[in-house]
């Protein structure tokens, strides 16, 4: 409870941090932008964070960009690419909603002379002319060791952990696995740890997660900890920890610093979410997009990714994730990415 009451009072307490800030710039000849996101379901920052911050830099710069949203439907993704590269757009991004078909939106566009970029999620020899992302591996990490922490806080003696992993899809997911595996299996190794069940998600689809996550829990009473690759996922496994009266007994991961993910940290159902500044995000793509459709060399992108079955250097941005605690709520709220008022709503 100590340790709780800090993390409300540090983030919920009296200071308040707000910050926005906006640039102008001006347009002149570039051409158009295309943007298509995945979903809205998997993850708050697709219907909330993203578009809001895209659009902010486009604005900014004077650069007419269309950004839509595929609804997590494959058929519909294509034809918003379709659509988008008639109306000639002159850089298409794209998160995808698996790499086989974002590969085939990706050929279309290049086919037709269009810049591409690879937003947060590589597409797996997609050939993509940029990827602007985190350092997902290193998401993964945050997670593990959060993890570990907080059960090593518990004082459990040989804890199951569960692992609830992303899409097998997204290419993301396998990082993040990457990450936290080689944190938890060094300690499965050792004993230290008791390795319980692993199971993705697929399409990151919370509602399914629970439904996995409940049979899980039927088969071994004993989960004593949660790998939760994001924080959709893990509410919906706090959502039937909760059911069985288990909920802050059994510490939980997340991912995305959402509302709810943080509002579940402060009430001391979860563990730990991993912040990804997601206006860095943006506005790293959106610098990159403003420079091919001004039809210039963009030189933001200074590291390389290697795709993993093209083989090939696709250059990247690549920025760093922060482990958010209870402590350090009010980080995130700092940093302006949600505000006071939408994360101390309850009494915790
Ligand atoms: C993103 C995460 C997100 C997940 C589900 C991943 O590719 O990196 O931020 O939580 O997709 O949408």
């Amino acid at each position: 409870v100590g340790l709780l009451a800090t993390g409300s009072m540090a983030a919920c307490g009296d200071d308040s941090g707000d910050t926005s800030t906006g640039s102008s710039g001006d347009s002149s000849s570039a051409g158009m932008v295309g943007v298509i996101l995945p979903d809205t379901k998997s993850s708050q920052r697709w219907g909330t964070d993203d578009p809001k911050f895209l659009k902010q830099a486009f604005d900014a710069a004077g650069v007419q960009a269309d950004i839509q949203n595929a609804q997590g439907d494959k058929t519909q993704f294509q034809t918003i690419a379709d659509g988008m590269i008639s109306q000639g757009v002159k850089v298409l991004m794209i998160v995808n909603l698996d790499s086989g078909t974002g590969k085939a939106v990706l050929d279309k566009a290049k086919n037709a002379g269009i810049a591409t970029i690879d937003y947060d999620r590589l597409t797996l020899n997609g050939g993509a002319d940029y990827y602007v992302s985190f350092d997902n591996v290193a998401v993964g990490k945050l997670q593990g060791e959060g993890l570990v922490q907080c059960l090593s806080d518990k004082g459990y003696d040989k804890p199951v952990v569960a692992e609830l992993n992303g899409s097998p899809t997204d290419n993301n997911a396998t990082l993040f696995k990457q990450g936290y595996d080689s944190v938890l299996q060094p300690k499965y190794d050792s004993g230290e740890f008791v390795k319980g069940p692993d199971q993705s998600v697929p399409d990151w689809d919370n509602a399914q997660g629970g439904t996995i996550f409940e049979q899980m829990l039927t088969q071994n009473q004993k989960i004593k900890g949660v790998l939760a690759a994001n924080d959709g996922l893990g509410n919906a496994v706090i959502s039937v920890l909760k059911k069985n009266k288990l909920n802050g007994q059994v510490p939980v991961t997340g991912q995305d610093a959402t509302v709810q993910g943080l509002q579940n940290i402060l009430a001391g159902d979860q563990c730990m979410t991993v912040y990804k500044a997601i206006k860095q995000e943006a506005d790293a793509a959106s610098e990159l997009a403003i420079a091919l459709a001004k039809g210039e060399k963009p030189t933001t992108a200074t590291g390389t990714t290697k795709d993993p079955e093209s083989g090939k250097d696709v250059p990247s941005v690549l920025l760093q994730p922060k482990s958010i605690t209870a402590s350090t709520v009010k980080d995130v709220i700092a940093d302006g990415f949600v505000t006071k008022e939408q994360v101390c709503t309850a009494q915790f």
